[in-house]
Order: structure tokens, then sequence, then C-alpha cells
């Protein structure tokens, strides 16, 4: 996705977030944007390591932190929530999701729609997109 795109997107979520805040506690969706675990700063690796061990958090082969997954989800989701929420140990990408990326600063990116609340927000604007691709006159 090129960076107007998810500039259009990120106003999108962030629209829609403000709107209607997301049902994420319980979640309907089976808590589905922790499908994948998630990236960690090596600070909260090395954090997560010293208090779970492990088998809670891994180094990829090409160099990233993450958590671990168990039956298709991260191990740290529990009974559909999240075991680290109030902790000071919550990470920073979980934190920001799905509006900004780890940093705080920066929009989440183009796999927002995880989130099947988010999922129809993005579906909207690349429909939004490709009626203005096709409203363009051509050369
Ligand atoms: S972000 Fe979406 S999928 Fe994740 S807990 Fe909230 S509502 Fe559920
Ligand atoms: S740390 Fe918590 S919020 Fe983040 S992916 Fe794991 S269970 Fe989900």
């Amino acid at each position: 996705m090129t960076t107007p795109a998810i500039e259009l997107l990120h106003q999108a979520i962030v629209q829609r977030v403000k709107d209607q805040p997301l049902p994420c506690y319980p979640c309907p969706h089976k808590s589905a944007c922790c499908a994948y675990g998630t990236s960690l700063t090596p600070g909260e690796a090395k954090r997560l390591l010293r208090s779970h061990g492990e088998g809670a958090v891994y180094l990829t082969h090409w160099n990233e932190w993450r958590t671990r997954r168990r039956g298709g989800k991260c191990v740290f989701l529990v009974d559909n929530a999240c075991s680290l929420h109030d902790s000071p140990d919550y990470p920073a990408v979980c934190r920001g999701f799905p509006v900004t990326d780890g940093s705080g600063k920066k929009p989440y990116g183009p796999y927002a729609d995880i989130c099947p609340e988010i999922a129809t927000v993005v579906a909207k604007v690349e429909r939004l997109r490709e009626k203005g691709r096709r409203a363009r006159p051509t050369a």
C-alpha cells in the first residue's frame, strides 16, 4: 500500500474508533487480532522472558522478538482477554492497535483489518479508492 493510501486508511480508522469504540472486551470476534501474537521491542521481550520464560516469547530468524502462539492465539490470551492488559508489560503494539504502531506515533499499517470491526472500514476505503481511480480521466 502506498503512503497516501495508508494515511487515508489511518484517518478512516481513527474516525471509526472515535465514532464507535471497538468492542474489545469481551471481544465478539474471539480476539481475532491476537491470532498472530505480537511484535515486541527487545526491552519488552527481555521483561517477558524474565517473568514468563522462553515458552512465552521468541526471536524470529529475521531478528524480531514476538510472543509465541498456542492453539492459534497468542499465549497471553486467556479466556478471550489479554492477561497482560493491566500490567506494565502490555506490549506497545497491542496498546496502539489498530490506530498506531508500537511507536505510538505512526499509523498501525496495512494489517488493521485483522480486526473484523476494522475490516469493514478498510473495505469501504478500498471501494472509495477504486471509485476514485475509475472516475479519473485517462490521458
Ligand atoms: S481490536 Fe477487534 S478483534 Fe481485537 S479485541 Fe478489539 S474488537 Fe476484538
Ligand atoms: S499480548 Fe495480549 S493483546 Fe497482544 S497479542 Fe497477545 S494476547 Fe493479544
